[in-house]
């Protein structure tokens, strides 16, 4: 299907598309990669009167480390994270999450703000954020905001974001100690959405847990965060004992529905078996960074 007419601008600066946006926001869609946008339109899921590209604007597609935090810009594509030697030392659990999203020709054009951005319950960037404690950095023509990865999504492709705001970039917090990261995800075939996804981040203080992160995917109306079973974390040594309950707490959070990728039960049932197998592979990774 072809999408339905649309004006099209492609600003150059960052000011020239906020001031775009201050005026037509309610009737556009920023497009970063158009991997989700473009299928949307076409589908006429979406039909904005302007699309505002804003591939053109400069300084928008690094990766830097900044104070504590490393920051990913709004242009900065999934192959760009998967070919940083920057974030394999500093968050080598996006280098190994990225492979598992979409396939080469679609990580070579889409973006991981994008795909936060588009909110999808299935897609691994969000769940991987939450793990991460990552965050949005927005700006508009009134200035700028921060807001927590965890509060961003409000619903199935819906997140808090205004009309007139344009996500520059997603800050990940660094760790202080020893860390370490891990994403498994079940999906049907090379490429596929997944049936159920966990991210899991840990930092050690010692033997105990002293933070930690879990990120879900396609377990809820969006990715979500398994706020107790990282609670029940902190301050613990992760036993096998203790990883257990984590895994049951955090089965506890899912809400799957059944459909054609699985009963809602079986999926309950992979995120308490990943959040365990998540949790010993991070504690190993750890263990290598303190050694
Ligand atoms: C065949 C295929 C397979 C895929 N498989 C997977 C998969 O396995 N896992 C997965 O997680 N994803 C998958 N995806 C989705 C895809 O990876 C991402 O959703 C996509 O990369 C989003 O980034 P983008 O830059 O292309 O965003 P776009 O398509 O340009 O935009 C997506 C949405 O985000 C908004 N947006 C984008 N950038 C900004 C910004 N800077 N500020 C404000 N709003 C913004 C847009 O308005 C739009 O609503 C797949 C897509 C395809 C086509």
């Amino acid at each position: 299907m072809f999408p339905a007419a649309f004006d099209y601008s492609a600003p150059t600066t960052l000011s020239e598309a906020l001031s775009t946006l201050q005026q037509r926001g309610d009737d556009a869609k920023v497009m970063a990669g158009g991997q989700s946008l473009i299928p949307l339109l076409k589908l006429r899921f979406a039909q904005p009167q302007l699309i505002l590209d804003i591939g053109r604007i400069q300084g928008l597609n690094g990766i830097k480390r900044d104070d504590g935090h490393v920051s990913i810009g709004a242009l900065a594509r999934h192959v760009d994270i998967e070919r940083s030697k920057e974030l394999a030392k500093l968050v080598p659990l996006m280098v190994e999450a990225v492979h598992w999203i979409a396939d080469p020709l679609v990580r070579n054009r889409g973006t991981l703000v994008g795909s936060v951005c588009h909110a999808d319950p299935s897609g691994d960037w969000g769940s991987i954020m939450l793990a991460l404690n990552a965050e949005v950095v927005a700006q508009s023509a009134k200035g700028e905001r921060v807001i927590p990865v965890d509060g961003f999504f409000e619903g199935p492709f819906t997140t808090t974001l205004r009309p007139d705001e344009i996500v520059t970039a997603i800050r990940v917090p660094l760790p202080s100690g020893p860390a370490g990261g891990s994403y498994h995800k079940l999906e049907r075939k090379v490429g596929d959405f997944a049936t159920v996804a966990v991210s899991v981040q840990v930092e050690l203080d010692g033997r105990k847990v002293k933070k930690a992160g879990i990120g879900l995917t396609a377990v809820s109306e969006t990715n979500i965060k398994a706020k107790k079973a990282e609670q029940w974390l902190v301050g613990r040594e992760l036993t096998d004992d203790a990883i257990a309950e984590a895994g049951r707490l955090a089965a506890e959070a899912a809400e799957p529905k059944d459909d054609i990728r699985g009963t809602a039960a079986y999926k309950k049932d992979v995120v308490r078996v990943f959040v365990q197998r998540g949790l010993k592979a991070a504690l190993a990774r750890a263990q290598e960074v303190k050694a």
